[in-house]
């Protein structure tokens, strides 16, 4: 199989990223903490291993969220670029919008459905999760 490389940026361009190989799985969260992150009703993610992930440009800022889970932003522009968190040691979950090509992949399920808004309506037939994926 051909080697896959996609490559990211913030607004402004400063932090960079590159991906080599598939996601692990991409999805759309609607969970409160991501919503004010990214100042939008849904965020959608990809989770990469980090072996397979790096930072090719600025270094992003990191804000720890809760205990354990720490989001990553533009210094310069302040675009939201990652999520990381203890539960998920070895993943980086990317917004996904970041990607230079965010069409490059399709999501294949909704996390946190329970708290999604109620005038956001999506026309996938994808699964809900109410709350986290269960484990697969
Ligand atoms: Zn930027
Ligand atoms: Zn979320």
């Amino acid at each position: 199989m051909a080697s896959l490389t996609r490559e990211g940026h913030c607004l402004c361009g400063a932090v960079t990223y590159e991906i080599e190989g598939p996601e692990t799985w991409a999805c759309h969260c609607h969970c409160e903490s991501c919503r004010r992150q990214t100042a939008s009703p849904v965020t959608t993610f990809l989770g990469i291993p980090l072996d397979r992930f790096q930072w090719t440009g600025a270094r992003p800022k990191t804000y720890a969220s809760s205990p354990g889970v720490t989001r990553s932003f533009c210094p310069t522009c302040g675009t939201p670029m990652a999520f990381q968190a203890d539960r998920y040691a070895g993943e980086i979950h990317l917004y996904a919008a970041t990607l230079a090509d965010p069409a490059s992949f399709r999501p294949t399920f909704h996390v946190h459905y329970a708290e999604h808004l109620p005038w956001l309506v999506l026309a996938d037939d994808l699964p809900r999760h109410a709350g986290f994926a269960p484990e697969s």
